[in-house]
């Protein structure tokens, strides 16, 4: 069989005697919106490539091909850990589902062997075998290649018949199957009966590089797990103000970075001795607006710690109204201190739902640690909702941040996880 692989090559994965193929069971990747792109298409691939080779290496470092819209994966030795491997795939950005399948050569007699096979150990792991006319089961099949002298439909149902002769307990049932028989007739054939659904996404790495504003809390991990979603490779800036903040809380945000790896990969955290800015922020400007000071300060030593990162822009977890700074006003007045785009994925959604993806993608039990952040500790008591640029601009001046920042900026301290 022809695949295409890193290197643009093509490698000849021909077919052993007998039909069979070695190792007869693999993993299969189906691939989302990278199969809508045009040109660059290839460079999608790649990317997911890679992606898939780092992540699949304490997997046994299996082979890894595309073709068609397809990825698979294919184990180099008899010790793979097929259920480790799904996992891990079901992780990946760019990927939307996966099934272990078994493959053969495109031959009918071949591939009716492996269903046969596919069809036995679906029947144990159902537990159902035994108990005549007991499993409501269809076939499903496509054809990739159109040179197969029978049509979809035709080898459906001659599959069918040979698998309702082989057992007693099957009997089919299109419109509510306990299971499908997927089988997929291409220049190998695959059969399978379960589809592990997985991220979705763009493999990361294929659109770019952003610098995320982690807090401790429940919205930033969720904000930099929907951009990453997106291929944007992440790293995160931390603001840290010890001793108002303690150690602890430094190594939750590290904690939540660690979980957020699993989806994102390695993420270089950066960690901003923010104290100063803070307690002269504080001193000096309007309590009113000390969080919308604070927040252009943040910005700004954002975006230079990601330009030294390589990043085109921000990312924050700010969701349109839940606190004073917030609001369209405050964050155009925040927004106005950036030179680059600042993205908040979160915007327009409700708390519930940051929550249950929270949830999903792990970080929620940690997020909810009661360690205080350090925006927490100067909150004043009644912030403006609606601050004007001109007046915060006015109010800045109070300050020297520019000594300030660069310091902040020069002092971080820099902990790579995942
Ligand atoms: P979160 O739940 O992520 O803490 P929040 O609802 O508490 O968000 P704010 O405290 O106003 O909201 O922060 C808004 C956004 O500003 C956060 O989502 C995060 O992107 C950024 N941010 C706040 N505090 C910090 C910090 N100490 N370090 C880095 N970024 C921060
Ligand atoms: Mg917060």
């Amino acid at each position: 069989m022809t695949f295409e692989t890193d290197n643009g090559k093509n490698e000849n994965n021909g077919g052993a005697g007998g039909g069979k193929l070695f190792p007869e069971r693999i993993i299969l990747c189906r691939i989302g919106e990278i199969a809508l792109k045009g040109l660059n298409r290839s460079t999608f691939e790649k990317n997911l490539y890679r992606n898939m080779r780092d992540r699949l290496k304490t997997c046994g470092d299996p082979d890894i091909h595309w073709a068609q819209s397809r990825f698979y994966v294919v184990p180099k030795s008899a010790d793979f850990d097929y259920g480790k491997a799904v996992k891990a795939v079901s992780g990946i950005f760019g990927i939307v589902s996966s099934s272990v399948a078994l493959r053969s050569v495109s031959e009918f007699d071949a591939f009716a062997e492996i269903a046969k096979k596919a069809v036995r150990e679906k029947l144990e792991a159902l537990g159902k075998k035994g108990a005549p006319g007991s499993v409501k089961f269809k076939v499903e099949t496509r054809r990739g290649v159109k040179t197969f002298p029978m049509n979809s439909l035709e080898i459906s149902c001659e599959l069918g018949a040979l698998l309702l002769d082989e057992f007693p307990e099957l009997v089919v049932n299109v419109n509510e199957p306990d299971f499908i028989l997927y089988c997929e007739v291409r220049e190998e054939s695959y059969v399978y009966t379960d589809i592990v659904k997985a991220q979705g996404g763009m493999p990361i790495g294929s659109n770019g590089k952003a610098c995320l504003l982690l807090s401790g809390g429940i919205d930033s991990p969720v904000a930099g797990y929907m951009v990453s979603k997106r291929g944007v490779k992440i790293c995160a800036v931390h603001f840290f103000s010890y001793p108002y903040t303690s150690e602890r809380a430094k190594e939750k945000v590290l904690e939540l970075a660690k979980i957020m790896s699993a989806y994102c990969g390695e993420i270089k955290v950066m960690i901003v001795p923010y104290t100063e800015v803070q307690l002269e922020i504080h001193a000096k400007c309007r309590d009113e607006l000390g969080t919308v000071i604070m927040r252009r300060s943040m910005m700004r030593i954002a975006e230079e710690l990601a330009r030294r990162n390589g990043c085109a822009a921000l990312v924050t977890g700010e969701s349109l109204g839940q606190v004073a700074s917030q609001t369209m006003q405050a964050m155009y007045c925040t927004d106005a201190a950036a030179g680059m785009p600042v993205f908040r994925p979160l915007i327009a959604m409700d708390k519930v739902d940051v929550i249950a993806v929270a949830r999903e993608i792990g970080t929620f039990e940690t997020s909810i640690l009661p360690y205080e952040d350090c925006c927490t500790v100067f909150t004043p008591r009644h912030p403006k909702t609606r601050p004007s640029l001109e007046e915060v601009l006015e109010e800045e001046k109070r300050y020297d941040y520019a000594t300030l920042e660069k310091a902040a900026v020069e002092g971080v301290e820099v902990v790579t996880v995942g």
